[in-house]
């Protein structure tokens, strides 16, 4: 068991070295996520909000002659049920798909792929969540993350040796980052790649657990340690990614894992004993191994948004679909409130989750600086909002939702890793808090006096700090001006008690955990209930048809996001007696290897 310094210290790996791959953050970043611990509404990639009009003619034609043919394939030749029971996906499906272009949406055509931006990519992600999540990771393990540190970081010649078989589904990839003895903590993997003599080659040695596709994949991207001869003549090992062919040799895998759900995905551990890599195959540099494992996964963590945002749709289509035609009692069960209340709420969420997939996307394809804080938050929100769908879902189907052949236990199954990997969303709320933190650290430094006028204005009750009023409500529509004004009331107070609780822990922030995993939900209700307003706004404004309903979406989220933010300042600020008895019941429990209390007959 870690002991305490110990597990500090992992925290301290695991969250700040993130912070330190990502690019810098700063008082002047146009991130809208970013802005709200500083009290801050930064509207460039929040509104107006994006909608078709932001992709070309071109962008919009191609993208509607994939959409519809992808989503008759799934329904026409794909048995989501089928694969989850062979644990396989079948040959002829991934020909199909692969000829549908979905194993290189995002390379360029020139290297023929498809050549989507990320607003593209996102649309078709969704059709893939919406029909079978295990395919969605066979597609995902290989270009969302399996070549994309290719696609993103690679070089000219490494792009063009490699990208066109993958694009193409010639040669499937992996992404090959997780150890058994390191999983949240990344930067402690201890596969070893050790130049010879020449520097031409780089001998790799180690095992990977859970790769994806790794039982067949051709091409890895592996993250490894290199040893590094300092100028003091010492050595000391630094993190690269090389590119990897299970051609070069010594390359082999274990037999699938059996697991829970996403069962057609290949999930297997990967060995390298000695394999050659060409030192032409390090991706960056020496020492940049982390970065660019961190990179990746940040650029493709949009597409857990947009896939679950699919996943949620559909979920809800059979909970509607069931509710209008089950009868009990009386009426048909969607005349009864307490089902009402679950697809209003699934509703609402969904169209939260909707949102931010699309904001995420149009950030990125707008190169803003800073997106990641709100991939994450995408990440998080996504997978968080699509269980409790697929929950209610079941709920809402009784006894027939727990059923095999109604697919919905499975969708719950599949959904289950979404919160896992890629990031826990527990070590993303960490990042997520602490990037935020190491900033409004720096601001409290330049002004003392926002730490002087948050403590006063918390002790008479009131907010003295915070440039969020007004702001939102200048951007709303008026029907939504009071859920603004909400909002911007609710951004304020979040930066009051977040300059509170720098000021009170400092640099030991890091050990708070409690709080920070409420600064971070803060920021995901009050990001979250932004974009509803911004896109509810949009409705309005363009007139859409169902505008009213929009607003009608939006209230009902922001509502409920708002109690939940209240609640989470209220813990940051006074909770500290209840976090410790937590932490002191937490710690006995973990150390006693289970309950601590005796059964209540005494044995
Ligand atoms: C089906 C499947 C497919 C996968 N595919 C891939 C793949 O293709 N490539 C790849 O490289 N990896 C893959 N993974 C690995 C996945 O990314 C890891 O499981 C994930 O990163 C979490 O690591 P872990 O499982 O070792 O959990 P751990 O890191 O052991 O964490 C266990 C728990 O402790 C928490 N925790 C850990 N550290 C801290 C801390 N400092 N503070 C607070 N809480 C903490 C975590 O949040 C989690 O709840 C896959 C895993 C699965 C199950």
């Amino acid at each position: 068991m870690l002991n305490r310094s110990r597990l500090v210290l992992a925290t301290q790996r695991a969250t700040l070295a993130q912070s330190r791959s990502v690019s810098a953050l700063d008082t002047k970043s146009d991130s809208f996520a970013f802005g709200l611990m500083q009290g801050e509404v930064n509207a460039t990639h929040m509104f107006p909000f994006p909608g078709i009009e932001r992709l070309d003619e071109e962008q919009r034609e191609n993208l509607e002659m994939m959409v519809d043919p992808t989503d008759s394939f799934f329904t026409d030749s794909v048995d989501p049920l089928h694969n989850d029971q062979i644990a396989d996906v079948p040959e002829d499906v991934m020909q199909m798909m692969k000829d549908l272009g979905l194993f290189g949406l995002q390379v360029p055509e020139e290297l023929e792929g498809i050549g989507l931006n990320n607003t593209q990519y996102a649309r078709m992600t969704e059709i893939v969540g919406k029909h079978d999540l295990g395919i969605g990771i066979v597609i995902g393990a290989h270009q969302s993350i399996g070549f994309k540190a290719i696609l993103i970081l690679g070089n000219d010649e490494q792009k063009a040796k490699y990208l066109p078989d993958v694009a193409t589904g010639r040669k499937m990839a992996a992404f090959a980052l997780t150890e058994p003895g390191s999983g949240s903590d990344a930067a402690s993997v201890k596969t070893r790649a050790v130049p010879s003599e020449d520097g031409k080659t780089y001998y790799l040695s180690g095992g990977k657990v859970w790769i994806s596709n790794g039982g067949f994949a051709d091409i890895f991207t592996v993250y490894c340690k290199v040893p590094v001869v300092q100028d003091d003549g010492t050595t000391k090992d630094k993190m690269a990614a090389f590119i990897v062919e299970r051609d070069f040799g010594g390359v082999t895998n274990g037999p699938p894992e059996k697991k829970m759900g996403i069962k057609c995905s290949n999930t297997a551990e990967v060995y390298f004993d000695n394999t050659p890599v060409p030192v032409e195959n390090m991706i960056l540099d020496v020492g940049d191994g982390f970065k660019v494992a961190m990179e990746v996964l940040n650029n493709g963590r949009f597409g857990m948004a947009a896939a679950l945002s699919g996943t949620q749709k559909q979920l809800i289509h059979r909970a509607a679909d069931f509710a209008a035609n089950r009868k009990q009692f009386t009426d048909k069960i969607q005349e009864y409130g307490a089902i009402q209340e679950k697809l209003a709420r699934l509703s609402a969420n969904h169209y939260a989750t909707e949102s931010i997939a699309y904001l995420v996307s149009q950030a990125m394809d707008a190169k803003a600086t800073n997106y990641h804080l709100e991939a994450a938050i995408g990440k998080i929100f996504a997978s968080e909002m699509a269980w409790l769908c697929a929950d209610e879902t079941i709920q809402t189907m009784g006894g027939m939702g727990f059923m095999y052949e109604q697919g919905v236990e499975k969708v719950m199954r599949d959904l289950r890793i979404f919160r896992i990997f890629e990031g826990t969303n527990d070590i993303l709320r960490l990042m997520i808090a602490l990037q935020s933190i190491q900033v409004l650290g720096k601001m409290i430094s330049a002004n003392k006096m926002m730490a002087v006028k948050a403590n006063v204005g918390t002790k008479l009750g009131m907010t003295l700090v915070g440039n969020a009023g007004g702001k939102l409500g200048a951007l709303a529509d008026g029907a939504l001006s009071s859920e603004a004004k909400s909002v911007e009331e609710a951004i304020n107070r979040f930066h009051a008690s977040s300059v509170n609780l720098v000021v009170k822990h400092q640099k030991k922030i890091i050990q708070q955990q409690f709080a920070l995993k409420r600064v971070a939900d803060c920021m995901i209700d009050l990001y979250t209930a932004s974009a509803c307003i911004s896109r509810a706004t949009a409705a309005v404004t363009q007139q859409k048809e169902n505008a009213d309903l929009e607003v009608q979406l939006a209230k009902i989220y922001i509502n409920e996001a708002l109690a939940r933010v209240n609640e989470s300042i209220r813990q940051i600020e006074g909770d500290s007696d209840h976090h410790k008895r937590m932490a002191s019941v937490g710690k006995q429990v973990a150390e006693a290897n289970g309950v601590i209390h005796s059964h209540p007959l005494g044995f």
